[in-house]
């Protein structure tokens, strides 16, 4: 269970479901379609005050990850970190306007009924990774962008010594460490990538096996 203070309590939205039309259902599994529709409907919305949208984002968030060669679930936590954006309707600049979205655990309430832990766990930590990078990496903080620095406020600023300490125990902290790192640098205008179509089949791949039994995530940062 992960439960970090957080300096401002909010309600936290539910996730929204979608209906996906037969037409895009036929090609992949069932949880991968529901994807690419969300991605369709809404991944024209731009990523905050970023210089790109929620669909380039993920995407080059992902493309970075499998250019290591990571695990097929490490770039799907990649391609879907922040599908929780998608899965709201506040504004895209709801830090700016002091509010805590929430959307890594958003995320992974949707996602926990869908991908197995490997793909949770790194989405739901991929905010207190950041608080984490904050407090253990020399000059992490210097290079985040404007909106990740705003955002950080809301999501209760670098971490604690006690939180650092317990983030590092967590199953996922090292991978939500990966992530973030590719989080940060997937801001790119114009960079070309491979499209959703490429990443969908490793999501296929990802849920063949299906969500592991009894598979529940705490409420973090
Ligand atoms: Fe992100």
């Amino acid at each position: 269970m992960l439960n970090f203070p957080k300096p401002f309590s909010q309600p936290q939205p539910h996730p929204r479901e979608f209906a996906v039309p037969e037409s895009v259902s036929q090609a992949h599994h069932p949880h991968t379609s529901e994807i690419l529709e969300l991605f369709r409907l809404r991944g024209d919305s731009q990523y905050g005050s970023e210089p790109v949208s929620q669909r380039e984002h993920a995407l080059q968030a992902a493309w970075f990850a499998e250019q290591q060669g990571v695990d097929p679930n490490l770039v799907a936590a990649a391609l879907l970190h922040d599908v929780g954006h998608l899965l709201h309707d506040l504004p895209d600049d709801a830090p700016e306007q002091g509010i805590d979205d929430h959307h890594e655990n958003l995320a992974a309430r949707w996602l926990q009924r869908r991908f197995p832990a490997e793909v949770c766990a790194p989405v739901q930590l991929h905010v207190a990774a950041k608080r984490y990078l904050c407090a253990v990496e020399p000059g992490y903080f210097h290079q985040l962008s404007p909106a990740s620095v705003c955002s950080l406020r809301l999501q209760g600023g670098p971490m604690s010594e006690l939180e650092r300490v317990a983030f590092e125990r967590l199953p996922g902290a090292a991978a939500a460490v990966r992530l973030r790192r590719w989080d940060d640098a997937a801001k790119i205008t114009g960079l070309q990538t491979p499209p959703l179509e490429h990443f969908a089949r490793q999501l296929d791949a990802c849920l063949a096996s299906g969500p592991p039994a009894g598979h529940d995530l705490g409420e973090n940062t």
